[in-house]
């Protein structure tokens, strides 16, 4: 993509009204645009980066056995009834039609829409289990949003459903899942920093856990065991007298932590509610067990942002970076060949083709984040001048060598 055709412009200033540092990088480097508090648009470059880790997310759900789907925000009230939580979901975005003055509510989350559906096509233990996940946007009325893409009022959820006809099955698939969770984190480059978080398991699980990435941003306080790299998160730290659940250590350490993702028992919550029923092999009908899986993928690209950043800019994983390679020319013209090279070679590549200067270019090429700088200018010749984001040493190789990069 050449960066003269970006419509999005880098800002050279901190925008006002935001705190938190995953906020004013992607700002300031065109990434998102802030509609309004807790509310976000994605740019060209944002897009490019939450295409790549829903890709990373959507490959490893279909490997557990996930179908994607795509179910509605716009829900009715009814179903919340019918669970309960209408009243007691506390940050349900409530509204009504000022025609047919029927009551809806946004979606925070899809129990009330995916068990109801699933009931229609599940009737007997044959038809069990089910996997079923979507990428969809969540509205939530947080009180506070201050933490940038960390916690909007409207952001993209990876949610995953699973039926099944015992407790057995749903134990197997949620160990899984939560394998699957692990390989996701550390394909996005924060796996050594991301722990399996025991919480409280509402009223039917001993435990549910969150994947908790340890950063000074985070607004949650985890206890780590650093033995068994496993933590324990401050909801129930107490009924475990501060002990490690898995071996006993009483010697946690406090941090705090960001809650990029987490997996639940929901058991028979939901299905009891909405009749969600299966024949068994002895005929007997028995309440179809659930369990739920989130991701949220703005609070990961804000969190990749807070842990992976200096005082320049961000520094992107190249495997959610929105570009490989950013070409930098120093002279006009000079970048076309080795851009229209790396192109035809398949490589994903941001050309600075732009009137700037040096200073200007290296700036924005710094704040924007994309791993492999590629200078060229009358001084590199037929060669170029690569450098890694977030390293200080360059060297000057061939087109070739940077073509074995792919
Ligand atoms: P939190 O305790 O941080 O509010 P939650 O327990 O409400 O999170 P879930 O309802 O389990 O979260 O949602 C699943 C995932 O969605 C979370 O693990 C998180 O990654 C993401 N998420 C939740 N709320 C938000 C939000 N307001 N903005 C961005 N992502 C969110
Ligand atoms: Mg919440």
């Amino acid at each position: 993509m050449l960066q003269s055709k970006l419509f999005s412009k880098t800002q050279r200033e901190d925008p006002r009204e935001e705190e938190s540092v995953n906020a004013k990088l992607l700002i300031r480097a065109g990434y998102v645009d802030k509609t309004m508090a807790g509310v976000y648009a994605f740019l060209p470059l944002g897009w490019r980066v939450i295409s790549k880790i829903a890709g990373i997310i959507r490959k490893e759900m279909e490997a557990v056995g996930g179908e994607e789907i795509l179910m509605p925000t716009l829900q009715p009230k009814k179903n919340w009834e019918t669970t309960g939580r209408y009243d007691t979901y506390d940050t349900l975005f409530k509204f009504q039609s000022f025609y047919t003055k029927t009551d809806y509510v946004l979606g925070p989350t899809h129990e009330e829409i995916v068990s109801p559906l699933i009931s229609r096509f599940v009737s007997s233990y044959k038809d069990l289990p089910v996997y079923v996940f979507q990428i969809q946007n969540k509205f939530r009325d947080e009180k506070r949003s201050k933490s940038g893409l960390l916690r909007g009022r409207e952001f993209l959820m990876k949610d995953l459903y699973s039926f099944h006809a015992d407790e057995k099955e749903l134990e197997k698939f949620y160990e899984k899942v939560s394998r699957a969770y692990v390989k996701i984190f550390r394909l996005a480059g924060i796996g050594k920093i991301t722990y399996l978080t025991y919480a409280s398991g509402g009223d039917f699980s001993k435990y549910s856990h969150e994947f908790q990435t340890i950063t000074p941003a985070g607004e949650d306080v985890i206890y780590l065991c650093e033995k068994c790299k496993v933590a324990v998160n401050r909801e129930i730290i107490d009924d475990l007298h501060g002990a490690c659940p898995v071996c006993g250590n009483k010697n946690l350490k406090e941090e705090k932590a960001i809650e990029v993702g987490n997996i639940f028992k929901l058991k028979t919550r939901f299905s009891s509610a909405f009749g969600l029923k299966f024949a068994g092999a002895d005929s007997r009908d028995g309440d179809v067990l659930m369990g739920c899986y989130g991701i949220g993928l703005n609070r990961l690209m804000g969190t990749i942002v807070e842990v992976s950043h200096d005082d320049k800019g961000i520094i992107w994983p190249e495997s959610v970076a929105p570009f490989k390679f950013h070409i930098i020319e120093l002279k006009k013209g000079k970048g076309r060949k080795l851009y229209e090279e790396l192109v035809k070679s398949g490589a994903e590549v941001l050309y600075d083709d732009r009137d700037s200067t040096a200073g200007e270019k290296f700036a924005d090429a710094d704040l924007i984040g994309i791993p492999w700088r590629l200078v060229v200018s009358d001084k590199t010749g037929e060669k170029v001048e690569i450098k890694k984001r977030g390293e200080n040493k360059s060297k000057i190789v061939s087109y070739g060598f940077v073509r074995q990069l792919l």
